[in-house]
């Protein structure tokens, strides 16, 4: 690990680690050397930045003329089997040293909310941030971002990305944490109280017997208020709808789980990988894999943290399309498929 990046390395893994602000292979992090940038690899885990070399050096102007020319591959600038992230032109295009893209939960259902951009300038009021319309993950959501800090008097320190995360930056690693921090304590949503899953009931139509979890915010959208993707409309954020799909398969308890997972799977094309059973829990196939379990840990949080009687906006169906059809994410999948953690 070069000297470089040994702190943004440190900062990545704690970030990494908190499933709040990351989860599984999501988010990306990065540090400038002159004309280079040390950036994640493409579907490797923040958190694992400690232990593992996860970064990569690419040469910005490189990044940058790909851009401008509307070119999305990156892949030929990788090495030893890594990809940089998706998110790589980004990170080049903004002026900072220190670049953290997080998928901070609070932060994606505050952009979520009806009047986000009211909710969130008082929110954040007296923070240099900027708000980023909804955009597809890689050059889409690159050239909003870069339409962004056309605009900006001074660079923002702070970019809420509509439907999706935040992007931190600052010339220094010290300099983000505290910055972190206030925007995590400003965008703060109290979390509902969670009740003790019924595991007997869980079991009752379970014959395919598909786990139960022990990990209990995953339980959370059987219970009480729910977010978009369960009470009937689409994902909230883009690692959603690659990670666990479009739609969710839910029961009532002591429905039986075989036949509704053929039906499920007949009427929207593809497999599911959990079940909600109102009111008793969730269970988990046996395919689900540890990327997909973050992604529904990430499911119970937004749960426990949607405000009651407020109707979030989620993806539109041509947003959730362009998802399904896109390479660049079906290698980080493939990534997780074969790496079980
Ligand atoms: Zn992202």
């Amino acid at each position: 690990m070069t000297t470089t990046y040994r702190k943004l390395a440190v900062l990545s893994s704690i970030v990494g680690a908190n499933p709040l602000l990351v989860q599984g292979g999501g988010g990306n992090t990065s540090v400038k050397d002159g004309q280079k940038l040390w950036v994640k690899a493409s579907g490797t885990w923040l958190a694992g930045a400690g232990e593992q070399d996860i970064f990569l050096p690419v040469d910005i102007p490189t990044v940058l003329e790909r851009t401008r020319l509307g070119i999305e591959d990156l892949s030929d600038l990788g090495r030893n089997g890594m990809r940089p992230s998706i998110e790589t032109p980004f990170h080049a295009m903004m002026p900072q040293r220190v670049v953290l893209h997080l998928h901070m939960l609070d932060a994606i259902i505050y952009s979520s909310m009806p009047d986000e951009n009211s909710v969130l300038r008082d929110k954040l009021h007296g923070l240099n941030w900027a708000m980023v319309p909804y955009a597809r993950p890689d050059l889409p959501l690159s050239r909003i971002i870069d339409s962004v800090l056309e605009k900006a008097e001074t660079a923002p320190e702070l970019l809420v990305l509509q439907n999706h995360g935040i992007v931190i930056a600052a010339e220094n690693e010290e300099d983000s944490i505290p910055l972190i921090n206030d925007v995590m304590k400003r965008l703060r949503l109290e979390p509902r109280l969670l009740p003790v899953p019924d595991v007997f009931a869980l079991a009752v139509g379970n014959d395919l017997s598909w786990r139960i979890p022990s990990c209990p915010v995953v339980h959370a959208p059987a219970f009480g208020p729910s977010a978009q993707v369960i009470s009937g409309g689409l994902p909230l954020y883009p690692d959603h709808v690659v990670f666990l799909g479009p739609a969710a398969l839910i029961l009532n308890a002591g429905d039986t789980l075989g036949p509704a997972k053929d039906s499920f799977q007949k009427t929207y094309g593809f497999e599911p990988l959990f079940a909600i059973i109102r009111d008793c829990g969730v269970l988990v196939s046996p395919k689900m894999t540890p990327g997909a379990f973050a992604m529904l840990e990430a499911l119970g949080n937004v749960c426990l943290r949607s405000p009651a009687g407020v109707e979030l906006s989620g993806l539109s169906g041509e947003d959730v399309n362009a998802l399904g059809n896109w390479d660049a994410e079906a290698y980080r999948k493939t990534l997780d498929s074969s790496e079980k953690k």
